[in-house]
């Protein structure tokens, strides 16, 4: 498939879809972004690569980057990891604390943050040094160099971040989470400051469209048992409680991000990533969610 055309129609659309949707302003730094950026990139996995906009800006990835600690994560855990986390979709928005009271601390899935939090416990106790091991992993897998956490996105979560202290200080009541939850909490703020561009991000998670080998790096980052898996995680859970509604307008895994960032996969074929910082509602990029529709249902690339 040439998708140059189709890149080339995405202004003439851009034109049409409303300028609604906040940025997300929960998080102070985050609030300073200006509110007009629009980038977006695909990559196929023979390397064939469409860009338009602001697609060589990094942003901040935010819970994007929930795929890539849970890859980790269940790489060195394997399937031991789900008797501490479900696979469930929440319907639930993504801070709710209300669930993990019912199913006893353990969370519905690992992208709510309750989930991502328990990911972070055991990367705090498989990892000698969680955030530089992390980091290296993730520079690894991409092939590229200059990827970092934004120390002041981190600082600024963290000053506010009450209610992702509520979710661990009742999941360690419960007893899952095994380490200082100062630390835990600490890798899980890190974790979402990282910067990256949709270029990069494209790149990066190219090895779940190629079942779980990097088709640049060559690298096996996932077995393929893993990549399916961790796609299909993606499918049901990667919108918070818009799941559904994804899956029903994009159609194809992925996950995204309240810095306004979307990450999407088609196994087989592409990766894309898509970031515009207003959010809607169920906090999803407004504009990210119908350029997405508008591109899967051009070129005929849900999976569905
Ligand atoms: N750092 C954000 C939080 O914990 C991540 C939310 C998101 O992107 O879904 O609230």
């Amino acid at each position: 498939m040439d998708y140059q055309n189709i890149f080339l129609e995405i202004p003439k659309e851009l034109e049409q879809i409303a300028d609604k949707g906040n940025v997300a302003s929960y998080i102070p730094e985050l609030s300073n972004i200006n509110p007009d950026k629009f980038g977006i990139h695909l990559t196929t996995i023979d390397n064939r690569n469409y860009s338009l906009g602001d697609s060589d800006e990094k942003f901040s990835i935010q819970s994007i980057s929930k795929v890539l600690s849970l890859c980790l994560a269940f790489k060195l855990e394997k399937d031991e990891l789900w008797s501490r986390v479900g696979v469930e979709p929440s319907g639930s928005p993504f801070n709710s604390l209300v669930q993990l009271e019912y199913e006893k601390g353990i969370p519905r899935n690992p992208f709510i943050n309750a989930g991502a939090l328990v990911i972070c416990d055991v990367l705090v106790s498989r990892l000698s040094h969680p955030k530089r091991d992390f980091l290296e992993f993730l520079r690894r897998i991409s092939g590229i160099e200059n990827i970092s956490y934004s120390p002041r996105v981190a600082a600024s979560e963290k000053s506010t971040g009450y209610r992702n202290l509520a979710l661990i200080s009742l999941m360690k009541e419960f007893g899952n989470i095994e380490n200082n939850i100062e630390t835990v909490l600490d890798l899980y703020f890190n974790l979402c400051s990282i910067e990256m561009s949709c270029k990069e991000l494209s790149k990066t998670f190219l090895f779940l469209a190629d079942y779980g080998v990097h088709p640049l790096t060559k690298e096996r980052v996932v077995s393929v048992s893993k990549s399916k898996r961790i796609n299909a995680i993606m499918q049901l859970c990667g919108f918070y409680d818009e799941a559904g509604e994804f899956s029903f307008k994009v159609g194809l895994p992925g996950k995204s991000g309240v810095g306004g960032g979307i990450v999407a996969i088609h196994p087989g074929q592409y990766s894309i990533a898509v970031w515009s910082p207003k959010l809607n509602e169920k906090g999803n990029s407004y504009k990210g969610m119908k350029i997405l529709e508008f591109l899967t249902t051009r070129t005929r690339s849900s999976i569905f």
